[in-house]
């Protein structure tokens, strides 16, 4: 490397807390931050009992917080702005994201514009936010996205489409990691999220425009943490030992990809999101495979140097190896037993032109691509997975 291709820059949250229990003194840990938090969770993380012991801490602190249950998946804008009126009726002083990437992402945007005049729609896309935030706090309940240290919230349109809120003020104060929080996940969810994880690393790992050393160290670690660990954690979901070190996979593969962004396999996951609903997680994993393949002309090198991460086949050239590295990548997430068609989640053959239109679009994470993705590479991958 030369003195100038050195150059890069790195960020993340400044304060990670990893702990397994620490939820339960959300209260002593966010109280020098915030007296009146915004928490912001869904449903199905209230009906677990999730938030049951960081509810008390945060009581136990003397914070006077209100909660908003209302997170929908592929968080839609109507949900959002409906939150942020919330939170402003409640004068919060600061925001506490506990759940999965959704809960997260929505809890991001609202801290941003609780104090701003900015609408939504006018934060979409690279450094919009003009106004400072307010602090923030991340809790994970789930090991896949990273949300928790990246810069980015992916918000649902009102017409339907996925966009991004991108900027340093997406990066929270403070991050909880506390692995006890995923304990008992069932096997669809731990090995969803977790391909989830793997792809933001093998994307960082192989982003075209911004790959450095700290995000390569990131997304190695994780690989190896992931990899090792998805099975284990799928078939005794309540191992804590498997579920930390999901977790900081994870969270190591979310700071990775904040820094080294996803490319392909992330814009063809979208589109399933959107018309389909198919989680975030899921679609990704649906993806990883065609992807992978149609990669190894250009990724070669660097999905061999992954192979020898996940445990693959060693022998050979870099074409030989990184045919190796995919399969290996193929086999692990098979053995988790997640879906590996389109089929099954209900895509049916005339809608892949639509996806594959959608998909092309997005510049983004297309740009980041190891090799460029035309609509009909596009339409091509989509067709082999159906
Ligand atoms: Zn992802």
């Amino acid at each position: 490397m030369s003195g100038e291709e050195m150059n890069f820059t790195f960020d993340t949250v400044p304060n990670i807390i990893f702990e397994t229990g620490a939820a339960a003194r959300l209260g002593e840990i966010v109280s020098p931050r915030m007296t009146r938090p915004f928490v912001v969770t869904d449903k199905g993380v209230v009906g677990a009992g999730l938030i049951d012991g960081a509810l008390k801490g945060l009581e136990k602190a003397g914070l006077d917080y209100a909660l908003f249950d209302g997170v929908e998946a592929d968080p839609p804008a109507k949900v959002v702005k409906g939150a942020i009126e919330t939170a402003r009726q409640h004068k919060a002083d600061g925001v506490i994201g506990f759940g999965g990437g959704s809960s997260m992402d929505t809890a991001k945007v609202i801290a941003c514009l609780i104090n701003s005049t900015q609408s939504l729609e006018e934060i979409y896309g690279i450094d919009q936010v003009t106004a400072p935030r307010v602090p923030l706090a991340l809790i994970p309940t789930t090991a896949g996205t990273g949300s928790e240290v990246t810069n980015i919230s992916v918000i649902t349109t009102e017409d339907d489409q996925k966009v991004g809120v991108l900027g340093p003020q997406l990066y929270a104060d403070l991050a909880v990691l506390d692995a006890s929080l995923t304990l008992s996940k069932p096997r669809h969810v731990t090995s969803a999220t977790g391909i989830d994880a793997m792809v933001h690393a093998i994307e960082a790992y192989t982003t075209k425009l911004k790959k450095n050393p700290v995000s390569d160290a990131l997304a190695t670690k994780a690989l190896a943490l992931l990899s090792a660990n998805i099975q284990r954690a799928c078939d005794t979901p309540d191992d804590i030992e498997a579920r930390e070190a999901m977790l900081l996979g994870a969270m190591l593969a979310g700071q990775a990809f904040a820094n080294a962004p996803c490319a392909a396999v992330h814009a063809m996951a979208y589109p399933l999101g959107v018309h389909f609903h198919v989680p975030h997680g899921l679609a990704n994993s649906l993806m990883l495979a065609p992807v992978l393949k149609f990669n190894i002309p250009a990724a070669a090198p660097l999905y061999a140097e992954l192979g020898d991460i996940v445990g693959a086949d060693g022998t050979g050239d870099f074409q030989m190896r990184a045919e190796s590295f995919v399969a290996k990548m193929v086999e692990i997430c098979a053995a988790t037993g997640v879906k590996s068609r389109l089929s099954d989640v209900g895509v049916s053959h005339n809608v892949l032109p639509k996806l594959a239109e959608d998909a092309a679009k997005i510049e983004r994470l297309m740009k980041n691509n190891p090799r460029p993705v035309t609509y009909d590479d596009a339409l091509a991958l989509y067709t082999e997975v159906l």
